[in-house]
């Protein structure tokens, strides 16, 4: 049982749905690159419009900063949408100060499917202004959040009109909270995290809540070697942050009371130049160089580190083992997210990865579609491993 309600939990036919949508979607040259966030919420939005709901698709684009800015509209995403759903989506313009939108839905059908101006065109709605929570909650009947990737914002698309109205999960927000419950809010153990990328400074929140709930930690990318730094192991020329050599014996002291095994790399891919296909050695960390750079994790680490999934039950994971964008840097984040991969696929295994370079790094290696589930969700899908609360999904509890 989830704390949530879902459509299944309302009557939808012939009732106004205030359906918030992630349609922040990249543009290239005036034309929408990739629709993968409209393909997302698709079924959310099919569903309700064959249930017989009047269907108000809510929505913010970039940071107008509460002005009305041309560049900004969600227009042009109106026909992209209306292809994708098989259905037509009409657009209405508004500033959110007039009253547009209540005018041009007076007389809508059961099935119909709106397009509302970008909300953040007003100034109260990343501020959850109070009146303009109670003016958008007066268009519609339901609420319907199927935005997880703006749930960690307190807006009043998110969280204002949430409180005003009986609301539900969409399908995708349901989706994505299912895969996330399964990998941390209760998994089957062993579980491991991996985690990469840069920096340990960006991601102190995240080690610190993941030490506290997985058995064992893969710490990989260029955030490595500041533990390895911190235990006295040469990292020459790589990436580092000295000053938190502190930080990662505090977070390995928490592992180590939290019953939480820390899995640095056990050898190392080098470099002496950062570029696409620079001689690379494969070496101990115990000898890199002064004149060396880390940018992957090792052969016998990737060994390693396949044995260790083939006893889990559960991976979460996020950031690259290494400078996954230049060859051959790319080979320890392939090779290890290939192996999650066939694990998931043959059954042994839950796998949920998300956040920005992690879903590019996944996609690139090809494992990305045997994962059980991706996130797209960014900001959101940290915040959740930082174990924050996120109030877009706090005010969807029953
Ligand atoms: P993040 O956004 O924190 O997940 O970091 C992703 C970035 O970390 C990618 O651009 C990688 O190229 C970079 N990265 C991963 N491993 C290393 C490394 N060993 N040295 C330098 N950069 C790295």
């Amino acid at each position: 049982m989830s704390n949530f309600y879902t459509l299944d939990d309302h009557d939808l036919n012939g009732k106004r749905v205030l359906l918030r949508v992630d349609l922040n979607v990249p543009f290239i040259d005036g034309k929408v690159s990739d629709t993968t966030r409209i393909q997302r919420v698709a079924p959310t939005i099919k569903e309700l419009s064959n249930k017989g709901a009047i269907v108000l698709l809510l929505a913010h684009f970039g940071r107008p900063n509460g002005q009305v800015v041309a560049e900004m509209s969600l227009e042009p995403v109106a026909p992209i949408t209306s292809k994708i759903i098989g259905k037509d989506v009409t657009f209405i313009a508004t500033d959110w100060h007039d009253d547009a939108v209540s005018t041009a839905t007076k007389n809508a059908k059961a099935g119909d499917v709106f397009l509302l101006e970008n909300t953040r065109f007003h100034a109260g709605e990343t501020k959850n202004d109070t009146d303009l929570a109670k003016k958008m909650a007066a268009l519609g009947d339901i609420y319907v959040n199927d935005a997880f990737s703006a749930a960690h914002r307190a807006h009043v698309s998110t969280v204002g009109i949430a409180k005003l109205l009986p609301s539900a999960a969409g399908r995708a927000m349901q989706q994505e909270l299912e895969a996330l419950n399964k990998a941390l809010g209760k998994p089957q153990h062993p579980v491991i995290a991996v985690v990469g990328g840069a920096k340990v400074s960006s991601k102190l929140d995240l080690l610190g809540n993941l030490v506290e709930k997985v058995d064992a930690l893969v710490i990989g990318g260029g955030m490595a070697n500041t533990f390895l730094a911190a235990l006295n192991q040469p990292v020459g020329k790589s990436l580092c942050e000295y000053d938190l050599t502190d930080t990662a014996l505090e977070i390995m002291g928490k592992a180590n009371d939290a019953n939480c095994e820390i899995l640095l790399p056990l050898d190392v891919a080098t470099a002496k130049e950062f570029k696409q296909h620079a001689d690379s050695q494969n070496i101990p960390v115990a000898d890199v160089a002064d004149d060396d750079m880390i940018l992957d994790i090792g052969s016998r680490a990737i060994t390693a580190l396949k044995t260790k999934f083939d006893a889990a039950k559960t991976v979460v994971w996020n950031g690259p083992m290494g400078a996954f964008e230049i060859e051959p840097f790319d080979i320890g984040t392939n090779q290890v997210a290939l192996h999650v991969a066939k694990l998931t696929k043959t059954g042994q295994l839950t796998s949920v990865a998300g956040g920005g370079d992690t879903v590019a790094a996944l996609n690139k290696s090809g494992a990305a579609q045997d994962f059980s589930y991706i996130s797209t969700a960014g900001g959101a899908f940290l915040e959740w491993l930082e174990g924050k609360e996120l109030p877009g999904v706090e005010a969807l509890n029953k």
